[in-house]
């Protein structure tokens, strides 16, 4: 297979098919080539080289000889040859992996020039600045990438030379002596600047391969679960010059606006500049379309005929790949040129809609939208917003980078960010500008803001792609890293200080302000949930245990509750007095008249529940934890309460000290309180028929199901399952009609996943309640894992808490084993997962492939579980898309 392979100026080898072997970069500079679109001619050498580089540790035999030939063939097509003292051929070696990782990995311009050529651009161009102002980028280039040289060095030449002017203000003499410094850092870090062009190619290609194996390229594989083996390929493309003043420039632009999806252009670009500047945010950049925000005179206005050509070729690209673009482009003298396409990275909330809009304009079908949506990401489109009533003080503004509302303390510098991580200490990280060393804090950070930089500044693109509210392009703060600290208007903030900024709109705000949920708009949302609804299976319903979070439940298409806890409903103050005197009782009488206080006041509620849901099924659980945690545990609580109880307080310690459980967690909780106090679940029983009886009376659908926790044995789901039918028929009997009901169990305990045949006969229903069946299984509580699991992280034993990462190997096999045996003995028997992995969409394609009936989790979830259980749905039916 050959190693090189060409494209461009309308004849390519390649195409977009062949991304591993060309990289993305290469495939589609070959793919827009045979679109024939003004793709500037070059070759790609493979990823394969890439690999062989590493493997042979330099250029694999023959690599020499086919570069060669290329190199010749593509002066050919210029007509220009490559160091020629009077009309040199220039060439950009560009960087192009088999997975995008932007911003990750380097790219030469102008190589080819020397002391010797840069003169003959100066006399073929009749342009000296603009041939010293190529060499100035080449050798900063060359030196940073290639010779390893800090920028920072060469930035310190830039201060020095031009003050307050920028390069454009620089003639070609002053370009020239700024060459002469630049190349004097080279020589004085020790290094050679080789002035023959073959030379500088050869390192060159040998840097960006090197670039494929940095810290932060790896740290970005290793994140984004990109293998290693991918490799780079090295683009070799003839230059075209953006930089050549008059009406020439350079710019970045997406097919739809990245933010929210509306259709349209959508990007930057500046005149008179070479490439990389729009991106690196050193100039604020001006809009494409007339109207969109920046600095300075669209490209619509500027040259209203480059525009419509570059609109109408991002449109083309667009409907071809039949997905969003992110395109970069150059004007040369009037003449436009496409650079690079690819996918177009997005918000969330973008993806949404220009995934609905795709569908609407027949570019592509419901499910592709769908398997476009990652359902993690949903929860960004409900991410926080500014509640409109919150108390706000704006202390600056910024540009809208990448919406959602963050609220942290300010941090300065991206290891302090990752320090007060580990702490629990939100942050928002505050930078000049950003760049890829600081990836990692901009991961943990809950928000990001700089100084400098525009819609496609490193920042920007970075935040959107980790769905991070940003706020870029900030002029109005001055940031001081000596002294920690940074200046808005007459506001001081300094490092620690809070602070909350609004991705959506770009303000900064002093202090903590008050956020909201959103509210998705324009109906895309529902569209595309209703697509996802119609190819799942699994239901999806909601944890909930009060009106309100089930009419948010409803509100976000749960289809019933999955998990009512009724804690809360004794927590009630009243009902919390009364549950403290039928603890402390002694007789059954008082006990009896305790819980009849509570009776009403839990009716209330179900009655709530009931009536939200119409008819969907809710499942109620009866009372779960221990009865101590009801009593005090504080002194000063005890004897408060021994005054309230009207008792005296060392008889109320008495009756502490006998509940008191060395382990409650396996303790004196759940059915096993059900077992010895039966008082208590009888009276929840009643209250759960009163107020389904009262309900149902009035003509409104009611579907309870009663569910047991804590089960281990056969023998006491059947004991609390007689109990409860006889309450339930009892109070149905009194209301002379009641609804439908079923009577099932929480499976929590691996005892009970293993006599789950026996325990179904007494079974309508297994809610797996993964939170506690894994820590049982595990055999460690949640509250005491800190002492341990951070070893086990560290050591690679256990990467991630099984408590928020589904253990599918150990603790799923429980769930599937339980859901087989329950099944054998009672094949109506359904069964769901609650808890908080029911809301994870890993989870939940475990949960499809073992054939459950339901999911439930928390109400802001549902979105995510509804496409998460839809992309399951057509994995596992291999109607999938990949
Ligand atoms: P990245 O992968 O970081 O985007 P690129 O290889 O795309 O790096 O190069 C960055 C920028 O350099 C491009 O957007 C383009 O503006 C400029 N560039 C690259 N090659 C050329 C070229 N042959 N002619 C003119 N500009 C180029
Ligand atoms: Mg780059
Ligand atoms: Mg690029």
């Amino acid at each position: 297979m050959p190693f090189v392979y060409s494209f461009g100026d309308g004849k390519a080898d390649g195409n977009a098919t062949m991304k591993p072997l060309l990289g993305g970069k290469g495939a589609n500079l070959a793919e827009m080539t045979n679109l024939g679109l003004p793709v500037p001619p070059g070759f790609t050498i493979t990823t394969e080289v890439c690999g062989l580089f590493f493997a042979q540790g330099g250029w694999p035999s023959g690599l020499q000889d086919e570069v060669d030939a290329a190199l010749a063939a593509l002066e050919g097509r210029v007509g220009k040859k490559f160091g020629d003292p009077d009309r040199p051929l220039l060439v950009s070696v560009r960087s192009g992996a088999a997975v995008s990782m932007p911003g990750m990995m380097d790219t030469i311009l102008n190589l080819g020039l020397n002391d010797v050529t840069v003169e003959g651009l100066a006399r073929a161009s009749g342009d000296p600045r603009f041939a010293w102002d190529s060499y100035r980028r080449f050798v900063t280039m060359y030196g940073d990438v290639v010779l390893g040289i800090h920028y920072t060095r060469f930035h310190r030449v830039e201060e020095e030379i031009l003050g307050t002017r920028a390069f454009n203000d620089l003639d070609s003499a002053e370009l020239k002596s700024f060459v002469m410094r630049l190349k004097a850092v080279i020589t004085d870090a020790g290094q050679v600047f080789p002035e023959d062009p073959r030379e500088q190619l050869k390192h060159a290609i040998d840097a960006v391969f090197g670039s494929y194996n940095t810290h932060r390229a790896r740290y970005y594989r290793k994140t984004h679960g990109i293998p290693e083996t991918a490799g780079t390929a090295v683009n070799i493309q003839a230059m075209v010059f953006g930089n050549m003043g008059g009406v020439s420039g350079t710019g970045v632009g997406f097919t739809r606006n990245p933010k929210d999806g509306a259709p349209g252009v959508f990007g930057e670009w500046l005149p008179n500049a070479q490439g990389e500047e729009v991106v690196a945010g050193t100039r604020t950049p001006a809009p494409i379309r007339e109207g969109e925000a920046g600095e300075g005179q669209s490209l619509q206005q500027a040259m209203p005929a480059i525009f419509v050509e570059l609109d109408h070729m991002m449109r083309r690209l667009e409907a071809h790949y039949r997905e969003m673009q992110d395109i970069e482009f150059t004007i040369e003298q009037g003449k436009l040129y496409m650079l690079q396409t690819r996918t177009g990275k997005r918000t969330a909330l973008a993806a949404v809609r220009i995934g609905v809009d795709m569908v609407a304009e027949g570019l592509i079908d419901e499910t592709k939208a769908l398997s476009r949506i990652n359902p993690k990401d949903l929860e960004l489109v409900l991410r926080p917003v500014i509640s409109p009533a919150a108390k706000k003080k704006v202390i600056a503004k910024g540009l809208d980078a990448s919406p959602g509302a963050a609220c942290g303390r300010v941090v300065f510098n991206s290891n302090e960010v990752q320090e007060l991580y580990e702490r629990d200490e939100p942050t928002v990280l505050v930078r000049l500008e950003t760049s890829p060393e600081d990836i990692q804090g901009m991961t943990v950070a809950q928000g990001i803001l700089t100084a400098r930089g525009g819609q496609t500044s490193h920042a920007a693109v970075v935040a959107r792609g980790m769905g991070k509210p940003c706020v870029v392009g900030c002029t109005d703060i001055h940031v001081d890293y000596g002294r920690e600290l940074f200046y808005a208007g007459d506001t001081v903030i300094r490092k620690g200080d809070w602070i909350t900024i609004d991705g959506g709109t770009g303000e900064v705000m002093e202090g903590k302000v008050e956020m909201l949920s959103p509210q998705s708009e324009g109906g895309y949302m529902e569209k595309l949930l209703g697509w996802a609804d119609a190819r799942a299976r699994l239901q999806v319903r909601a944890n909930a245990d009060t009106g309100v979070d089930a009419a948010k439940a409803l509100q976000l298409g749960a289809r019933g509750i999955g998990l009512c806890r009724t804690e809360h409903m004794f927590f009630q103050p009243e009902a919390l007095k009364a549950m403290r005197r039928m603890i402390i009782a002694d007789d059954p009488q008082s006990r009896a008249r305790a819980l009849q206080d509570i009776l009403p006041i839990q009716r209330e509620m179900f009655t709530e529940l009931f009536e939200v849901m119409r008819g969907l099924p809710v499942t109620i659980r009866l009372l779960d934890p221990p009865l101590h945690e009801f009593l005090p545990s504080r002194d000063e609580d005890v004897s408060d309460v021994a005054k309230e109880l009207g008792i005296r307080v060392d008889a109320l310690h008495a009756r502490l000290e006998a509940l008191e459980e060395a382990n409650p967690m396996l303790g004196h909780r759940g059915v096993r309180v059900g077992v010895t106090t039966p008082e208590v679940y009888r009276m929840q029983v009643r209250a759960i028929f009163e107020a389904a009886c009262e309900v149902a009376r009035r003509g409104i659908a009611v579907h309870p199901e009663v569910m047991i926790p804590l089960v281990a044995m056969p023998e006491e789901l059947a004991r609390l399952r007689a109990d409860t039918e006889q309450v339930a028929e009892e109070v149905i009997a009194e209301y002379g009609n009641g609804p439908e009901y079923t009577i099932g169990t929480m499976i929590e305990l691996p005892r009970a996943c293993v006599l789950a045949a026996e325990i179904a006969k007494h079974a309508d229903f297994f809610s797996f309640g993964t939170n506690d069946l894994t820590q049982m299984t595990f055999g460690f509580s949640r509250d005491d894992m800190g002492k341990f699991f951070p070893d086990y992280q560290r050591l690679g034993l256990l990467p991630e808490s099984p408590l928020s990462v589904f253990d599918t190997i150990g603790v799923g096999q429980l769930v599937q084993m339980g859901t087989e045996r329950g099944r054998s003995t009672n094949a109506k028997l359904k069964v769901g997962v609650c808890g908080e992995h029911g809301g994870d969409p890993k989870s939940i394609e475990f949960c499809e492939n073992i054939g459950l009936n339901y999911v439930s989790c928390s109400p802001f979830r549902v979105p995510i579980a509804r496409v998460a259980a839809a992309r399951a749905a057509l994995l596992r039916t291999k109607r999938y898309w990949r």
